[in-house]
């Protein structure tokens, strides 16, 4: 059985307590690999080699940084397979999905960052007669980054690459439930000759290993992405001690498909906004709005595209879907199913698991749901589900489904289908959400600003964003 080690000090390492934690294969709901049960005293060491560390890393030219960062996405790309089966593996995600997004998306990411600062400007404010503002922007020293299950390599390089790039020395904890592919990382980190203690990812839980690098005094920002839940008790630790922080949390994203909408394109995106890596995306949209001209007809199609989308084990190249992360995550989702009907929801396709043959009989594998006949503002449409359910309600006007899209306490991302120019410029003005795609869906420019309002978040990731959170800026105004 593989044994996952911390990465601390450039050393691959056990914790200080040699315990571990069990890692399960959720398409087979099968322990296949140990994880550091890391505790205080892991993150205190990975805390003192990042100290070492952060004067040769912060004075390394963007150059040389740049260029290391990319020799690690070179090599991760040459084990492109590899790495996408792991985090299939771990996940339970289609392989396919794994080989398309997520790996390909790490990659770019650590590209992208690794670039991006060499392109990172000072500014320069002149003010007649009196002077100039110049403003530089340096590392911050050692950051948290801590990552969720849901895309764990994506999103784990999404934090580490922007604070690397800038100079920073990480202290990084991937989700408990997906450490793979963050393991393997470090073991790339070090082929490629990352210098010790640049980078160090302590394995473990999240009330313990979360908890100690959110805590340390040492480390000055926290990038977290997870649930708001999670996201609040951070910011209740980390906001006394002044730390910089960077929150991407949960959502409840509207879909809204006007009756002049192109049927079959916003049909297919449904489908992958929907239920794409099981719906467990923070972007997906998980209620749908239809304008009642097209209700039933679009109702129609959708329940019986949906009903065909064959649930398997993640390494059938025919699986539209693969297992949800966990047990007790596949029975959130069931429970939600559950209050669904309570609160007299009608179950048009889906709502239980299955069951499949062989080596993958206990896994947890849901079959997609949509759910109609529920008010906007009942608790299925309102709290994050973060699995295979949408629900679906009509709408007459624009008012109203502006109304019903912004009732929630999220705000991350919303999505439009309308051939009306006019009215996706206003209705995405109205839209209390970070991100709105029209006609379109999990498009993403990596320059651009990345992140919710309201519960969903604080701040902004992507592009210079990023890069301004991991630094600190510096005015100096010199008189003429
Ligand atoms: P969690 O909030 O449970 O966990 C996220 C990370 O935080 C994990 O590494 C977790 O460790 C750790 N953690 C848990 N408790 C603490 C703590 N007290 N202190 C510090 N760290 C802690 O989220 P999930 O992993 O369940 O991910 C799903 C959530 O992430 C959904 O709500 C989803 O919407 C959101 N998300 C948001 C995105 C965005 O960009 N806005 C993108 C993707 C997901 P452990 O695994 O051990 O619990």
């Amino acid at each position: 059985m593989k044994i996952i080690k911390n990465y601390i000090g450039g050393q691959l390492i056990s914790p200080v307590l040699d315990e571990y934690l069990d890692n399960v294969d959720p398409s087979r709901g099968i322990v296949y690999s140990k994880i550091p049960d890391s505790t205080t005293d892991d993150v205190e060491k990975a805390v003192q080699a990042a100290e070492k560390a952060y004067e040769g890393w912060s004075n390394t030219p963007k150059e040389a940084r740049g260029a290391i960062m990319i020799k690690i996405a070179d090599i991760i790309e040459s084990r492109m397979n590899e790495f996408a089966a792991a985090e299939s593996l771990d996940n339970g995600k289609p392989v396919k999905l794994a080989m398309q997004v997520d790996i390909p998306r790490a990659v770019s990411n650590l590209k992208f960052f690794a670039t991006a600062i060499q392109h990172f400007a000072s500014e320069s404010h002149y003010m007649e007669g009196l002077g100039v503002n110049y403003t530089t922007r340096k590392p911050i020293g050692i950051v948290g980054c801590i990552s969720p299950w849901n895309l764990p390599l994506y999103l784990f390089t999404w934090k580490i690459a922007p604070a690397l790039a800038a100079g920073n020395c990480v202290v990084a904890k991937p989700s408990e439930v997906t450490p793979m592919t963050a393991f393997m990382l470090s073991e790339v980190c070090k082929e490629a000759g990352l210098p010790e203690g640049v980078l160090n990812i302590v394995h473990g839980l999240g009330h313990k290993v979360g908890d100690a690098i959110t805590k340390h005094p040492k480390i000055k920002a926290i990038s977290f992405t997870g649930g708001t839940a999670t996201g609040k008790t951070i910011a209740t630790i980390a906001a006394p001690m002044f730390k910089k922080l960077s929150l991407e949390l949960g959502g409840k994203n509207p879909n809204i498909i006007f009756a002049d909408c192109d049927f079959e394109d916003a049909l297919s995106t449904t489908m992958r906004s929907s239920f794409a890596n099981q719906g467990q995306i923070c972007l997906c949209g998980s209620r749908i709005f239809i304008e009642r001209p097209i209700y039933e007809k679009f109702k129609a199609a959708f329940v019986a595209k949906t009903a065909e989308s064959k649930v398997s084990y993640p390494s059938d190249p025919e699986a539209k879907l693969g297992a949800v992360v966990s047990k007790p995550h596949m029975e959130k989702v069931l429970s939600y199913i559950e209050l669904a009907k309570e609160e007299g929801g009608t179950v048009l396709t889906g709502g239980e698991q299955v069951k499949l043959e062989g080596e993958y009989a206990n896994g947890y594998y849901l079959r997609p749901t949509i759910i109609e006949g529920l008010t906007f503002d009942c608790r299925t449409n309102q709290e994050e589900i973060f699995g295979p359910v949408v629900t679906i309600t009509p709408f007459d006007t624009e008012e109203e489904v502006l109304m019903m899209a912004n009732s929630t306490e999220y705000g991350l991302a919303s999505t439009v289908w309308t051939s009306n120019l006019k009215r996706a410029h206003r209705v995405a003005d109205h839209l209390h959400t970070g991100i709105v795609w029209v006609n379109a869906w999990l498009v993403r420019d990596l320059r651009t600003p990345f992140g919710g309002m309201k519960s969903s978040g604080v701040g902004r990731e992507g592009g210079f964003e990023a890069l301004r959170f991991f630094t600190e800026a510096k005015n100096v105004f010199i008189k003429s």
